[in-house]
């Protein structure tokens, strides 16, 4: 499929710089907000194949695979039966009661996240945010909250897709978002990691913000192995919180 190149991203973004610069001329700084209004308004092509229209085209909605029961109770699994663990999460002491995604993890999917990720564009989160209510219902929740990006990758984007996808669901499902978690050290790359490493690298790797309510949503963008959600949650648990329950948009299926 053909894809928008590099350059063409990069004159789109400096385009949209410069109307915000136009318009808020005197001003010390462009407003996120502003770029975005701008960038919303300029020709719109999909980030998955290039199509003229919206940011994510209807072919490529349409080509994520949905996850459909029956699932493991616990890690969101998709399984035979209904389950309350399955072969992947049993044996594994994890600090959230549910997890739940909208898509698996593949077809559209990765190109989706990635182009969300790296680009930051929040028509992502905001479509990403109704194809999860389109299929998951709200568990009970008082707060919502998110993984913190990591120090240098979020700087480099300047953006933060779990944060993006927590305010869209906060507005959905009418919950306060809050940013309970932080970063407790810097973590190695999980992508080159093996389950058991990913574990290892996540442990301790969080704390929690203040003391969170009973109840908490714990939001990111995509479960791969649910190291990461475990340790956020696990650091949840530990400041007060008596449930945790995590939803992300993709889930990667074994
Ligand atoms: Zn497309
Ligand atoms: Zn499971």
């Amino acid at each position: 499929m053909p894809r928008l190149s590099g350059d063409v991203v990069a004159i789109r973004k400096s385009a949209a710089r410069q109307f915000a610069v136009l318009i808020h001329a005197g001003a010390a700084r462009v407003v996120p907000s502003s770029l975005w209004l701008l960038e919303s308004l300029l020709p719109s092509r999909c980030a998955c194949c290039d199509a003229p229209g919206p940011t994510a085209c209807p072919a490529c909605v349409a080509a994520l695979a949905f996850l459909r029961p029956p699932f493991c109770a616990l890690c969101g699994a998709p399984t035979a039966w209904p389950v309350g663990r399955c072969r992947e999460c049993s044996g594994r002491r994890l600090a959230f009661a549910s997890a739940r995604a909208a898509v698996r993890y593949t077809g559209s999917a990765p190109r989706f996240v990635h182009a969300w990720k790296e680009r930051g564009l929040r028509p992502f989160a905001d479509r990403a945010g109704e194809l999860v209510v389109e299929r998951l219902a709200c568990p009970p929740a008082d707060v919502i909250t998110y993984i913190p990006p990591d120090g240098d990758r979020s700087l480099k984007r300047g953006y933060q897709p779990a944060q993006g996808l927590a305010r869209a669901l906060g507005r959905s499902w009418r919950l306060e978002v809050a940013p309970l978690v932080a970063r407790a050290r810097p973590v190695e790359r999980q992508t080159a990691l093996g389950r058991r490493e990913r574990r290892r690298n996540m442990r301790g790797a969080f704390t929690a913000r203040g003391t969170p309510p009973p109840h908490v949503l714990l939001i990111d963008d995509v479960y791969t192995t649910g190291a990461t959600v475990a340790a956020a949650a696990a650091a949840l648990r530990a400041a007060g919180a008596r449930q945790v329950d995590v939803v992300t948009f993709a889930r990667a299926v074994r």
